[in-house]
């Protein structure tokens, strides 16, 4: 964490913010890694590194994150993490790409509306099992934690009175001591465009606490995994056959588990692995590009006896709370390897000052004009500027309360329009990437000011005390810019005398343009944290216990660079399975003629993705090899 790309740059703490209802572990966590928590009364405004809320965040501090920034969502990922909307997405992927490919989630049927199809499929259904109803499992669209959940045979017992999607029930669950189990697997998506995908090597291992009964629908002791039902049943503490105490393994726990019954589970990685993309590559395309978050979601699969991995849902904010000694091994361990996931330089602990001061110097985004570190310009979100006709210069608001910010007040005009400012010069061929600045010393004076043209090309660079300062409110979706100008005094005495941190009023005068901040949102992954994209750089084949899982290939790179091409990803994903899987056939031929050598590749230098799953991921060009 915190590698320095400006070396200069005194690393100061990072400085995370919680929303009410944040787990307690992630303040725990990155208080132990140094971190300070943010005061709202004592620090700026955007004087913070990391913002996590359990909960949604709201447009607005989408619209306005800041390259130092970060935050613990992507906006709509609810495609997939509300139980109607992953099964409505499903279904429209088994309708693209075929039913065998998208064959990992029980067939699922939304109620009320889709009461006649179900009544279709249940009575196909009896028939095929001669006359005896199979079973099926209703839940609440919109709950967790196996509220309001009831298994059932006969249609005559089901009833509901929310929205719920009722499910074909895997009745033939792996059983460990006949016990049930499901897998939590946490995945983390740090970008959907392009998308990077992440997935824990660690995880949970939930089990029921009473031993599994067919006999039994209501026992939902034996039914149901969730940790928030077993941890109050009567079994929970009591030493189960071969499971233990409490309610959950480690994956780690598992994996010695499958090894010792001698099962080969890297086609059962592989396979959950798939899950995951095809799953992901069901919502990638319609997620706004959203620079500098992250989404950690908890995948819930169950495995039947066949060593068949099922998809059961997809939970946004996955439970975060320690309620066993196993669940701290692997949350805390889940959330270290998260910070670092989150891939923070020293320049962003010094946010604001740190940027501005590495803007200044960098001749990508300066004109020729050489500009001192001292002249520290202020960023401001887009929302926080409000334009209108005749800009009002003496209503502004401060973004931060050391630093001093310029807006115009007008709510009414606040809009994409007026997302960014160009000069006059240029305000078709930059209007997205200039803005308007204030900046002032690092001591608090007003410095001279160069007004700033990015495209030095297209804009002719302009003087270093301007003797007007113009507004352009462009908007890019339009491609049309509206021009202001406002009247700038061009007194250097006063600008350079200003030995005090200037009043709104008087730092209205220093208002020039740099590069916008909000590029990103028009250009996806040109922040730094997400500039890996631009360079050609590519993402970690690990981090910590997190392994890349997509991209996986050089196809799968190409097709996920801007907007994810689904077809060609999925058609990957179908290629690889494939060769797993006659790979896996190979070894078991090879095996019963006594020819059997790992030809997995140990060695450290091996670069290339890797398999989820094995404690020492393999290269999965490995595990695909026929010699
Ligand atoms: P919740 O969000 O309430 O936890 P889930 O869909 O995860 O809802 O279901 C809760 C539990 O019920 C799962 O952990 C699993 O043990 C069991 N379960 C859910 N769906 C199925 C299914 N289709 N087949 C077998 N068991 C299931």
């Amino acid at each position: 964490m915190a590698s320095g790309d400006a070396s200069e740059v005194v690393e100061k703490p990072l400085v995370f913010r919680l929303h009410e209802g944040a787990p307690e572990v992630v303040r725990e966590v990155l208080l132990e890694r140094g971190w300070v928590e943010y005061d709202e009364q004592e620090q700026e405004e955007g004087d913070w590194n990391l913002y996590w809320r359990a909960s949604t965040f709201r447009s607005c501090d989408f619209d306005n994150i800041l390259p130092w920034q970060r935050l613990n969502h992507h906006p709509k990922t609810m495609g997939i993490t509300r139980k109607d909307n992953l099964a409505r997405n499903l279904k429209r992927m088994k309708g693209i790409f075929g039913p065998s490919l998208y064959d990992f989630s029980p067939i699922a049927f939304i109620l009320p509306n889709d009461y006649t199809k179900f009544v279709a499929e249940y009575t196909k259904d009896r028939y095929a099992n001669g006359g005896k109803p199979g079973y099926w499992i209703c839940k609440p669209v919109d709950l967790s934690r196996g509220r309001g959940i009831f298994i059932f045979e006969d249609i005559q017992d089901l009833a509901y009175d929310s929205p719920v999607i009722v499910q074909k029930y895997i009745s033939n669950p792996l059983l460990i001591s006949g016990y049930k189990l499901d897998l939590r697997i946490y995945v983390c998506v740090s970008s959907f465009h392009p998308l990077t995908v992440y997935m824990y090597q660690e995880g949970l291992v939930r089990f029921a606490t009473e031993k599994y009964k067919l006999t039994s629908l209501n026992n939902l002791l034996a039914h149901l995994t969730n940790t928030s039902i077993n941890k109050f049943g009567p079994a929970y503490t009591m030493d189960k056959e071969r499971v233990g105490p409490g309610c959950k393994w480690t994956m780690s726990k598992f994996r010695c588990f499958l090894h010792s019954q001698n099962i080969d589970e890297i086609l059962l990685w592989q396979r959950i692995n798939n899950i995951v993309t095809l799953t992901l590559l069901t919502i990638a395309p319609s997620i706004p590009p959203t620079p500098n978050c992250i989404e950690l979601f908890g995948f819930d699969i169950l495995i039947d006896d066949n060593f068949k991995p099922w998809l059961l849902e997809v939970n946004y904010s996955p439970a975060l709370s320690l309620d066993c000694p196993t669940d701290v091994t692997v949350k805390t361990g889940l959330l270290y390897d998260l910070v670092d996931l989150l891939n923070y330089k020293k320049i962003d602990s010094q946010r604001q000052s740190g940027y501005l001061k590495q803007w200044y110097k960098g001749p990508r985004y300066l004109s020729t004009q050489s500009l001192g570190s001292a002249n520290a310009p202020v960023f401001h979100p887009k929302a926080m500027y409000k334009p209108k006709e005749h800009i009002d210069l003496t209503h502004n608001r401060s973004f931060s309360r050391s630093s001093v910010f310029y807006q115009n007040s007008n709510k009414e005009a606040q809009s994409d329009e007026s997302e960014s400012f160009a000069t006059k010069g240029c305000s078709t061929s930059c209007d997205s990437r200039t803005q308007i600045y204030a900046y002032n010393r690092e001591d608090g004076t007003e410095a001279s000011r160069p007004n700033i043209c990015w495209d030095t090309k297209k804009c002719p660079v302009l003087s270093k005390e301007p003797a007007q300062v113009q507004w352009a409110i462009s908007t890019t979706n339009k491609k049309t810019s509206a021009v202001r100008t406002q009247a700038v005094p061009q007194n250097k005495e006063r600008l350079g005398a200003a030995r005090k941190r200037p009043s709104l009023k008087q730092s209205s005068l220093g208002l020039c343009k740099l590069p916008s901040i909000h590029i990103q949102r028009y250009k996806p992954a040109s922040f730094p944290w997400n500039s890996k994209a631009n360079e050609n750089i590519r993402p970690q084949s690990r981090v910590g216990d997190f392994i890349l899982t997509f991209p996986f290939n050089e196809a799968t790179y190409k097709a996920s660079r801007s907007t994810v091409n689904v077809k060609i990803a999925v058609q990957e994903v179908q290629k690889l399975i494939k060769r797993l899987v006659s790979s896996e056939l190979h070894k078991v031929k090879r095996r019963k003629a006594g020819s059997f050598s790992n030809s997995i590749c140990s060695s450290k230098e091996c670069v290339g993705p890797l398999l989820w799953g094995p404690k020492d991921p393999p290269l999965l060009s490995d595990c695909c090899s026929h010699t």
